[in-house]
């Protein structure tokens, strides 16, 4: 009996103890695999629900963290730990940041990116900074007593606001001399009144051009008619809809989402980077005027937080934005778009390292939605998912109004030399088009003047210090720079290795093909977008302004010019050198080079008049060089997916990469060999998972950092995750990895 008490007193006391506090599951915004417990003080215990935004003590600091749950208090309190439990500090906000629905897409985002939940959580919202916008208003009081005698300013003040009702302090500010003094006069004689209110930054341009609905194609009625039969449905049905370039998927998405807002659901719009593609979301306004909601990069914290309450409050059914918008608080989104779901820009590089295309299915599942992933040039992943079944394959195969596809022209360059940048057929079609008044598109992707400099006497090249790659002259600010970090010096005509001067230039990027195209074209308007000319707010629009206006003969661009443009007046293409993406030492070369080919083809002839493409390459008898300029996607995927197979890469097979990277070399190469005993032992016995590396990454310097890969490859999804989460548990325990950075990437992208 005695023995017993001495057990349960303890517990009981524990208990009594905690009777009053409720106890609390804590997601910490930090890089901590786990979530803490917490105390709540009777003060805040009102307010102590699940998604509340808490301040609490963690060590010496004080951090912020997110309530994810009620720990078992019993259990707590059996193994004492429920005693060291601390209080938190507060509880900031009166209403919760976030549902519980929506935590448990972010649990499962933590759990499948391997990422810390508090991290998830902070990357899903928007910033806190974006303080609320308030301003003050005046408004009329209707009475029916006589108002009291008032003097002629008073009553010119008191007479504007009754006339339109409220006015703003700031209107009245424009139109009166400091009517403050008026204004509390008339307040206090109870003939108006003054309030503060919210109202939203002005992120949105008030004018919408209402556009006319035109008449579905045939293929697209199709699409729109099965895409809704599931929809009516109510079950998660996920569609890829791959439809060449022109093929009219955006009006597909247009007229789908009409009929969810009749059905009373919201939508979500993923697009790559909508700040690029201004149309896109134009076509959105102009249909759906303000019950549209925009994220994307180019908002301001403020702006950002607006947008977000008017999705939240209901007033905003519909959102446009870049990937985070897979996080938008939308009610019921009972349509997820997922545009150029391609679009490697879907993929964040930071912690949680998500896909916003595969979170718009998880989400969609959890919804019960429909899903549509829209692309000319699908993934393989995707393409190979709608082979398998797992998503309906709906396809537009040509252009709207009988618009032909673009005559497609592949210049070998070995005919035509390394010296010269244009061909013959691109002089030729270049000048045609000018004469034609028509505009021509030039794609290449590098930035720069040239790729290096070399000395030709002692070979001698210039490189980065930081990053082990070289540096790009950059002829209009006369330096070198480094496109990895801010790196850049003055470029010297003179070596500094061996003080000759004969240092060439090798390798081509936009600078020089502008320089050359206006010497070749005199008399035409050309003008370049990159980089390095969009720095400037506003200065992408103002170019796709005159393109659209029809004052520019030639635009040179990077990957920039090939996204979702839809300009009519473009008719020709020139690819300058299809090399530059096919050289990468990466499996989705190929893939990528396809895309980009496909996509800013697809760029020409969207107007009355037939597309001309002129492909430059060293390599025309590649097969990612010969679909795109057969426009054949299935020839593609049959030869990329027998390579893929063979080697069991995605999508026959998932993939981890966890990437070491550190300030010393010693120290990460040494990590590198302590993660390759840990990889060995952890995959021994476990069927159908390979290992590749660890080794240097491509890219072996960055930012003054080293870095190694180490690949997991496996089939099965379940085992490769418990396969590495063994072994981070042991990476976490050793001091091997001290000073040294271990990155997770689930479902990479950059290899690099
Ligand atoms: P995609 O997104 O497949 O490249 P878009 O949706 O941008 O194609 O459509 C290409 C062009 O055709 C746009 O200018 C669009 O306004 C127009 N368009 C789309 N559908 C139709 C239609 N049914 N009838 C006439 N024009 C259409
Ligand atoms: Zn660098």
């Amino acid at each position: 009996m005695e023995a017993v008490f001495t057990i349960l007193c303890p517990f009981v006391t524990i208990l009594k103890r905690m009777e009053n506090k409720i106890m609390v599951e804590v997601a910490v915004v930090a890089p901590l695999d786990r979530t803490f417990y917490y105390t709540v003080p009777e003060e805040f215990s009102s307010r102590a629900i699940s998604g509340m935004k808490v301040t609490l003590p963690f060590g010496k600091r004080t951090v912020t963290g997110y309530i994810v749950g009620f720990p078992d208090a019993q259990a707590l309190a059996k193994d004492g730990s429920a005693l060291k439990l601390k209080d938190i500090k507060d509880i900031p906000d009166p209403e919760p940041a976030f549902t519980p629905e929506i935590l448990e897409f972010y649990r499962w985002i933590a759990d499948y990116y391997i990422s810390p939940l508090g991290e998830v959580i902070k990357t899903a919202l928007p910033p806190s900074k974006g303080k609320v916008k308030k301003e003050r208003f005046a408004a009329f009081i209707q009475s029916t007593e006589p108002p009291l005698p008032m003097t002629p300013k008073e009553e010119k003040v008191f007479s504007f606001i009754r006339e339109r009702g409220r006015v703003s302090f700031k209107e009245l500010n424009s139109e009166f001399n400091r009517p403050s003094d008026i204004i509390k006069r008339l307040s206090q004689k109870g003939v108006i009144a003054a309030s503060e209110e919210e109202v939203s930054r002005n992120s949105i341009e008030t004018e919408f051009r209402p556009s006319r609905r035109p008449d579905l194609t045939e293929p697209q009625m199709a699409a729109f008619s099965m895409i809704t039969e599931a929809m009516n449905e109510g079950k998660f049905s996920p569609f890829l809809l791959h439809g060449v370039t022109g093929s009219g998927k955006t009006e597909v998405y247009l007229r789908v989402i009409e009929e969810a807002l009749n059905m009373g659901k919201g939508a979500i719009v993923l697009v790559p980077e909508i700040s690029l593609t201004p149309q896109l979301l134009n076509r959105f306004r102009s249909r759906f005027g303000d019950k549209v909601a925009a994220l994307h990069s180019a908002l301001s914290d403020g702006e950002r937080c607006d947008e977000w309450r008017r999705i939240k409050r209901g007033e905003a059914r519909i959102v446009v934005g870049a990937r985070s918008a897979i996080f938008a608080p939308m009610k019921d989104p009972g349509v997820i778009v997922v545009d150029e779901e391609h679009d490697s820009s879907y993929k964040q590089e930071d912690v949680p390292r998500y896909n916003a295309r595969d979170l718009a299915l998880v989400r969609g599942k959890a919804v019960k939605g429909i899903v549509i992933l829209g692309s000319a040039t699908p993934s393989m992943e995707s393409y190979y998912n709608a082979k398998i079944s797992k998503f309906k394959y709906i396809s537009l195969p040509v252009r709207v109004e009988e618009r032909p596809m673009p005559q497609m022209i592949v210049v070998d360059m070995k005919d035509v030399g390394k010296k010269q940048i244009f061909s013959r057929q691109m002089t030729d079609c270049l000048e045609e088009s000018i004469k034609g008044k028509n505009q021509a598109l030039l794609f290449l992707n590098r930035r720069g003047f040239s790729t290096f400099m070399i000395c030709s006497d002692c070979g001698y090249t210039f490189k980065c210090p930081n990053c082990s790659i070289s540096l790009i002259y950059h002829q209009g600010e006369g330096v070198l720079k480094c496109h990895y970090c801010d790196y850049s010096q003055k470029a010297f005509p003179i070596c500094p290795s061996c003080k000759g001067g004969t240092v060439g230039l090798l390798g081509l990027g936009t600078e020089k093909v502008e320089e050359e195209a206006k010497k070749a074209f005199p008399d035409a308007n050309v003008a370049r977008m990159d980089r390095d000319t969009m720095s400037r707010k506003g200065s992408h629009e103002r170019i796709l302004k005159r393109l659209e206006d029809g004052d520019l003969d030639i635009l040179i661009g990077t990957q920039m010019v090939t996204k979702g443009h839809d300009y009519p007046g473009i008719t020709t293409v020139g690819v300058i050198s299809a090399e530059t993406s096919l050289n990468l030492p990466d499996f989705r070369a190929a893939e990528r080079t396809f895309q980009l080919i496909t996509q800013v083809a697809g760029r020409a002839g969207r107007g009355n008049a037939p597309g001309k493409v002129i492909i430059q390459t060293f390599n025309p008898d590649h097969y990612s060089i010969k679909a795109a300029s057969n426009h054949d996607m299935e020839y593609f995927y049959g030869e990329e997916a027998g390579f893929r197979k063979e080697l069991g890469y995605p999508p026959f097979s998932r993939l981890i990469n966890i990437r070491l990277r550190g300030n010393s070399e010693m120290k990460t190469a040494a990590a590198a060999k302590s993660l390759e005993k840990i990889g060995t032992d952890a995959v021994r016995g476990c069927k159908g998972m390979v290992i590749l590396g660890p080794s240097q990454a491509p890219i072996y310097k960055i930012r003054g950092k080293y870095r190694w890969n180490m690949l997991f490859k496996g089939k099965d999804t379940g085992k490769l995750h418990s396969l590495v989460r063994n072994m981070l548990s042991r990476v976490i325990g050793s001091s091997d990895f001290r000073g040294v950075d271990v990155q997770v990437d689930v479902d990479p992208l950059n290899m690099l």
